[in-house]
């Protein structure tokens, strides 16, 4: 069957829960049904359910029906069509509906969403997207909504966590795909941007199609690939030069180059390789690293000595922002799709928490350190004062006393029972928690003496470590890791 489905499920810090499902159907898909699960929490108050799709001038047809557990609840209206992209849509609540669908109470369960594929005459992408809206008013009873539905702004333009890859290569370097079918394998596997980064060049944009970005956000990028280690350039669509040591040409201006055309420098698996002669490995010397905005501390392994490469690469990052320096830990496949290659696309997925799913959205969001790095668990992780102060990954805390408590709180979705949730401090392994249930799993720890010294710097980020080392991508038995949360006195004490 040529249709993978791939699932987005979002969290969302406020609003309705949101599901996402996306994917493309083919000619050989016409005329079947395609489910997909949906979980209502109780106390839901609203569904609204949307489907979006390419029509292809009429020649592709999709319908949208919608079952609780005990049956049909609704059929999709079709909307007014934008440009290609045909809408249908179902809202059910309790007083209200869309037509063709079955007002009254929404049942908790697992719900089915169903597609059936009418006709598919060209390639079809879809996009399937369900707001759950819980102890929200609902229209007065009786009111039905037709063309006028309480649809969200479109996706893309909501604030949220977004995943991706960061690093990847194509045909345009020395990658073996194309940046189309990159594209298209980012769309599979879900993923919400993908940074093509090549070698020195920065053409591939060259190749995208009209449609695909409507399913993921091509970021523009370059691996700055010099003779001193290797960076990626994200968000710029220039060519950078990248050739250090050519003239008075140094790394700096390479890396104030970067950032004056609106990206971000990353420095790339900065210990893969090996010290002092690999041109992979950074050994840039006098950076000035207030200028760096990323580190690659999760890369693909790549070469033999790649687990040790990562675990090098965080104390790498450890000692900069002990040193103060607040650089947001980002994560890249490296995929180049080689013969006996071992970095399939999306492992590991950086999540950003961005405006809105757009390149300004991502570099400003990978800027300000709320990003965190996963092979499957999602880490929520926040740090709030006894005065009420509360920050996320990439943010600060103020504290204005020595002695303030810290409660540092962590969920942990979809981690296996028996991995590990670690607290680091500083770069040192502070507290531990063993997954004991599958779900979601809650731990907070409580720091009496966040700042132990007057001006001292302190800052916390969560890990997340397999039951087996073995059993993780990396064979480090890392499976996620956050960006730092940071902690500063705002006033000095009187030691
Ligand atoms: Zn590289
Ligand atoms: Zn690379």
């Amino acid at each position: 069957m040529g249709t993978v489905l791939p699932l987005a499920h979002q969290r969302r810090n406020a609003g309705p829960q949101a599901y996402q499902y996306r994917g493309i159907f083919h000619t050989e898909d016409s005329n079947q049904y395609f489910s997909y699960p949906l979980i209502i929490p109780s106390g839901t108050q609203q569904v609204v359910i949307d489907l979006a799709y390419t029509s292809n001038n009429g020649s592709n047809v999709l319908g949208l029906q919608v079952f609780d557990r005990n049956g049909f609840r609704g059929r999709g209206r079709s909307l007014e069509a934008e440009r290609d992209w045909h809408r249908v849509a179902v809202v059910i609540a309790a007083g209200c509906r869309t037509k063709g669908a079955v007002s009254g109470e929404i049942a908790p369960g697992v719900w089915t969403i169903e597609i059936d594929t009418y006709s598919i005459k060209n390639c079809c992408a879809f996009e399937l997207e369900t707001a759950i809206y819980r102890g929200r008013p609902v229209p007065e009873p009786g009111g039905e909504l037709e063309q006028d539905l309480p649809l969200q702004l479109p996706y893309t333009q909501r604030p949220g966590w977004y995943r991706g890859d960061l690093h990847v290569h194509s045909d345009e370097s020395d990658g073996a795909l194309d940046a189309r079918d990159l594209l298209r394998l980012a769309v599979i596997r879900g993923l919400d941007f993908l940074a093509i980064t090549d070698h020195n060049v920065h053409t591939a944009w060259q190749q995208f199609t009209p449609g695909l970005p409507e399913f993921c956000l091509p970021l523009n990028g370059i691996e700055l690939s010099t003779y001193y280690g290797h960076g990626n350039a994200l968000g710029v669509s220039e060519w950078v030069d990248w050739r250090i040591g050519l003239g008075k040409y140094g790394v700096n201006e390479m890396i104030r180059q970067v950032q004056e055309l609106g990206g971000i420098f990353s420095i790339n698996h900065p210990r893969t390789g090996k010290l002092p002669q690999d041109h992979a490995c950074w050994r840039a010397e006098e950076v000035d690293y207030s200028l760096v905005g990323a580190v690659e501390i999760w890369n693909a392994p790549v070469y033999s000595n790649g687990t040790g490469a990562n675990q090098q690469s965080r104390r790498f990052w450890d000692q900069l922002l002990n040193q103060g320096y607040r650089i947001t830990g980002i994560g890249g496949s490296d995929a180049h799709y080689l013969e006996g290659s071992r970095q399939p696309l999306g492992i590991p997925l950086t999540y950003v928490y961005a405006r809105s799913l757009s390149q300004t959205g991502i570099i400003t969001g990978i800027k300000r350190g709320n990003v965190f790095m996963t092979a499957g668990p999602i880490v929520d992780f926040t740090a709030t004062t006894n005065s009420g102060a509360k920050a996320m990954v990439g943010e600060e805390l103020l504290l204005s006393k020595r002695q303030e408590l810290i409660w540092l709180q962590v969920n942990v979705k979809d981690a296996p029972v028996g991995s590990s949730v670690r607290l680091v401090k500083n770069g040192e392994p502070w507290m531990s928690e063993a997954v004991s249930h599958d779900g979601l799993f809650s731990i907070a720890w409580c720091d009496k003496d966040a700042l132990g010294k007057p001006d001292g710097l302190t800052w916390y980020r969560v890990e997340v470590y397999a039951p087996e080392q073995a059993n993780s991508p990396g064979g480090d038995g890392l499976l996620a890791i956050t960006n730092p949360i940071y902690c500063t006195a705002t006033v000095s004490w009187i030691a």
